[in-house]
């Protein structure tokens, strides 16, 4: 590399995020350049239950396969979760974040793999892409913007070199201490729980042993009366030797001064063996970027939130905002993104992480404590037996509700007054604002396997009826792809006879008919605002 270097976008941070985002602008043909401190990816298990809704991306990022292939636990076993009251191998126990119950409306299973083998997955993806220079080794040590670009000044971890480059955009995602958050200015609001959090990595095959009463279970979630709704939390690295846990554990604890294998075999309820391979921790805290956005710099996963892993949320979240800001960059560089696009990266993404903050995460945690301060079956048995068992059901509730959409966005075409938010519900209607559910098309093909990398106009029944829109796409110079269907299912299933759908497979539109089509994929363009 030379010492001026020159790109489109730089991403500062190769975790799962900086290269989800680097495959979607390298599938794009934008020229980016990743930066990343580590030369390989940090063995920790963390993120590991990827969302059906993570999947499509896999699927779009051509890396769905590789990904299923490097899962640790074999596809027979199972990646579900189980709720257990008192200790893991405790009286009461049900099923928990079943994700694959929303199946139906997303194009792809769920899965399960530890995040650095997700990583390697994603740096091999990376390498097959040309427009992608990756550096990994070096970090970001400064950056500057004016109205023309970014300046961004890297330096080589375990060596003297620096270089400088410049670029239309950079994006930071470089995790929750985020230097380019810091040098954009850019202030968070942090909640915090005031727990201090041990991660454990530890072989064992007695568990394994002890669990095989569980089958499928691949991630545990122990209640315990004495920790206030916090939880304790066990999860398979791979099936049979290797497991994490996290829990609470008291301020000032050190590597040397805690019996961790005592608290490993309280939180399961029995004696088992444990070797132990790694002792971490991290501040339990819900840390909100009050902003995604400074003029030319972004910030995205991490970087943009941070929360406890209490319900999966974070790698997820992580790659929608990767998939959400990548098209949208990609049509500036095009030259077809409107002035208000790159905005509406904050105005989807920030507050879908606010109710996925407060609505799933903060609401678990409150919720599990007024639990076990009102229920105990030392107590009330029966009591406790029934609102036990009324839990196991809306467990399932909480899958539904995780929905995602950018109801009322600036760049969603609809009549809705609704705000973006991560509360909702899985329907197949195709409704603005709202991620598109799959159907079976009249050639038998998937909806999805028929969509375009920029906006489709999928049309059914009168082909007639999307001539407005091509006409509109060549007079806007906005990208657009055409399906027509004659078959009825889609048709029925989505209660519109045209949808327009948006590069990130979310609806921009849908309706019976346009009048004006140039002022739909305007709006959706960030083109014109309301
Ligand atoms: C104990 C634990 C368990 C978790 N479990 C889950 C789970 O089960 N499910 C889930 O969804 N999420 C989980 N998470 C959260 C998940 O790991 C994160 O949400 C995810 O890693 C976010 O990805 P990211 O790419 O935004 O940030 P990171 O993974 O933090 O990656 C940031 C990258 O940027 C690099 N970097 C930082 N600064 C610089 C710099 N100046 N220059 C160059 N590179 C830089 C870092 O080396 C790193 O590779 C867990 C987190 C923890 C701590």
């Amino acid at each position: 590399m030379s010492a001026l270097h020159v790109t489109d976008v730089v991403i500062a941070g190769g975790g799962p995020v900086g290269l989800g985002l680097a495959v979607e602008l390298g599938q794009r043909g934008v020229r980016c350049l990743l930066i990343e401190r580590y030369e390989n990816p940090q063995p920790i298990p963390r993120g590991q239950n990827l969302t059906n809704r993570t999947m499509e991306h896999f699927h779009f990022w051509g890396a769905e396969q590789a990904l299923r292939a490097a899962r640790t636990v074999p596809k027979e076993f199972g990646i579900g979760g189980m709720t257990s009251y008192g200790t893991l191998l405790g009286d009461y126990h049900y099923d928990w974040l079943q994700r694959e119950l929303v199946k139906p409306f997303y194009f792809t299973d769920n899965e399960r793999l530890p995040q650095y083998a997700t990583e390697a997955v994603l740096r091999e993806r990376v390498a097959q892409l040309p427009s992608v220079e990756t550096v990994f080794g070096w970090s970001v040590s400064d950056l500057s913007q004016d109205g023309d670009g970014v300046s961004v000044q890297m330096s080589e971890r375990a060596g003297p070199g620096r270089r400088t480059v410049h670029a239309a955009y950079a994006v930071g995602c470089d995790g929750s201490r985020s230097i380019v958050r810091d040098k954009a200015g850019i202030t968070e609001t942090r909640q915090d729980h005031d727990r201090f959090m041990v991660l454990l990595v530890f072989r064992s095959e007695q568990l394994h042993r002890l669990l095989e009463r569980f089958p499928g279970k691949s991630f545990f979630n122990v209640l315990h009366p004495d920790l206030n709704g916090y939880w304790q939390f066990f999860g398979r690295v791979d099936l049979g030797s290797t497991w994490f846990f996290h829990a609470p554990v008291p301020l000032g604890t050190t590597r040397d001064n805690f019996d961790f294998e005592a608290l490993l075999r309280r939180a399961t309820g029995t004696e088992f063996d444990v070797e132990m391979q790694h002792v971490g921790f991290w501040d339990l805290r819900i840390a909100t970027a009050d902003h995604y956005r400074s003029g030319r710099l972004f910030i995205a996963g991490d970087a943009a939130h941070s929360h406890p892993p209490y319900g999966g949320y974070g790698i997820n979240t992580g790659f929608e905002d990767a998939a959400n800001l990548g098209w949208k960059l990609a049509a500036m560089l095009d030259g077809w993104g409107g002035a208000s696009l790159l905005d509406s990266y904050e105005a989807e993404r920030r507050p879908v992480f606010v109710s996925t903050a407060r609505d799933f995460i903060a609401d678990s945690i409150e919720t599990d404590r007024e639990f076990l301060r009102d229920y105990d079956p030392a107590r009330d048995r029966a009591a406790f037996e029934a609102r036990w068992a009324e839990r196991g059901g809306g467990a399932k509730g909480e899958v539904n509700a995780f929905e995602p959409h950018y109801e009322g966005s600036p760049i969603v075409v609809g009549e809705t007054e609704g705000t973006p938010s991560a509360k909702g519900g899985h329907r197949f209607e195709a409704r603005a604002g709202h991620h598109l559910a799959p159907q079976k098309l009249g050639d038998g093909r998937n909806v999805f396997e028929a969509l375009g990398e920029d906006f489709t106009l999928l049309c059914f029944g009168n082909e007639t009826s999307a001539d407005g829109f091509r006409e509109a796409a060549a007079e806007t110079g906005i990208p657009l792809r055409i399906v027509s269907d004659g078959g009825m299912q889609a048709r029925e299933a989505y209660a519109f006879p045209l949808v327009l759908v948006r590069p990130d497979q979310f609806v921009a539109w849908a309706g019976l008919g346009a009048d004006d089509p140039a002022s739909i994929l305007r709006r959706a363009a960030g083109q014109q605002t309301i």
